[in-house]
């Protein structure tokens, strides 16, 4: 059935297909079910797309990537192409994407199920019922700010340099993602930076400042010098609800974030672009973890990642919440009845494959659907 909804799904490699399989099940089940049906393409990146292609993202599949409402991404790289040149890797496919689509804020939820709580490596009472959403710059900052390179020096030696620069539009339109997100949760945003020791930072503080007074008063902004916040993450997580920082902060401090819920094939990402004058917006939906070539082809990965990967993409770019919350919530129900893929799995608890946790997550969205 044709619908205006448009889904391009990037398995990519190694448990990349394997998890992208389940997700597959529960777009069908949104059809099937809830009368929501999508536009679903299937395209090659990565190590898979350098093996059909020659590269590991086609200019043909770039374009339907930016023709799509959302890009679901598996998971791409592996052993067999590590010895390839940088630029055609599996992983310059997911960069060039992100890039060429414009995905300038990523978002990392940290959530502590009930169900997982012990998988934490901190004490039960710091995380339990943790829910916190970390907003990380993309693509900016010193990762891509000019002058860059290692030189030599008159005097012999060698000098590394990267630059920290952002302006006051790339600032705002993150904030913006960040306070519209805190708008949704608990109206909660604190601004990170280091604006004690770097100007970057105390551009960033006064623009976060001024978006905040011009539209968002209704949100309770705070802000943070980013090594208290890797601190704050452990004392007491649960202080914060939104937080918002620049790229080279939110790649440790996401991090740290996702270590707090212990268990990495639970962990959804997304990454959103600018809006339209429609309202849409270029986006990229992926679970935080990799291929995993370790385990692939054993159907024992954890595709609860995934899963919520697509739980995202329907709250984000499709609106759908009620829809997105059916699979938070089946996935929560699953793991209550003591199922578990091996990376999660805990005494008394039944280990099962990733093809029978996506039955047992397909039954629990039958059984919640007809419970209305
Ligand atoms: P990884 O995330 O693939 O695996 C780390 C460990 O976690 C492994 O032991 C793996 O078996 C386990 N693991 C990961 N996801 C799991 C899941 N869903 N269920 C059960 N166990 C899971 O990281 P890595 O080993 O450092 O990298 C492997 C490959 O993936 C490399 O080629 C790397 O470049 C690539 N990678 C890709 C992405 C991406 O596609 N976004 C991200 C990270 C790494």
């Amino acid at each position: 059935m044709s619908t205006n909804r448009k889904l391009l799904i990037l398995a990519g490699d190694g448990i990349g297909p394997e998890v992208m399989r389940q997700v597959r099940r529960v777009v069908d089940w949104m059809g099937r079910r809830r009368g929501l049906h999508f536009d679903v393409k299937d395209g090659l990146v990565g190590g898979t797309s350098i093996e059909a292609n020659g590269v590991p993202l086609t200019d043909a599949t770039l374009a339907e990537a930016k023709a799509a409402d959302a890009v679901l991404l598996g998971a791409v790289g592996g052993p067999r192409w590590d010895k390839i040149e940088f630029e055609r890797r599996p992983e310059a496919g997911l960069l060039r994407l992100r890039k060429d689509l414009g995905l300038f804020a990523n978002l990392r939820p940290a959530t502590v199920l009930d169900a997982l709580v012990d998988a934490s490596p901190l004490k039960a009472d710091i995380v339990r019922g943790l829910d916190i959403m970390i907003v990380r710059e993309l693509t900016g900052g010193v990762y891509f700010g000019e002058p860059r390179g290692i030189t030599t020096l008159d005097n012999g030696e060698r000098q590394g340099l990267n630059t920290q620069v952002y302006t006051s539009s790339e600032i705002r339109r993150v904030a913006r993602v960040g306070f519209e997100l805190a708008r949704k949760r608990n109206r909660k945003l604190c601004s990170v930076e280091k604006a004690n020791v770097m100007e970057s930072g105390l551009l960033w503080r006064e623009e976060v400042t001024a978006l905040h007074a011009a539209e968002f008063s209704d949100v309770e902004l705070s802000h943070m010098y980013a090594d208290n916040c890797a601190m704050q993450l452990i004392r007491n997580p649960r202080q914060f609800d939104v937080i918002v920082t620049d790229n080279l902060f939110g790649d440790m401090l996401s991090d740290e974030a996702a270590m707090l819920t212990g268990s990495l094939g639970m962990l959804p990402s997304a990454s959103l672009g600018a809006a339209d004058a429609n309202g849409k917006r270029c986006a990229l939906y992926e679970p935080v973890h990799g291929s995993a070539p370790d385990i692939a082809g054993r159907d024992i990965a954890n595709p609860i990642a995934s899963l919520f990967s697509f739980a995202m993409c329907l709250r984000y770019s499709f609106d759908l919440t009620a829809e997105a919350d059916l699979i938070e919530k089946a996935v929560a129900q699953v793991l209550k009845g003591g199922l578990r893929t091996t990376d999660i799995m805990a005494p008394g608890m039944a280990r099962c494959s990733t093809t029978v946790m996506g039955d047992s997550i397909v039954r629990a969205l039958d059984k919640l659907h007809a419970a209305g």
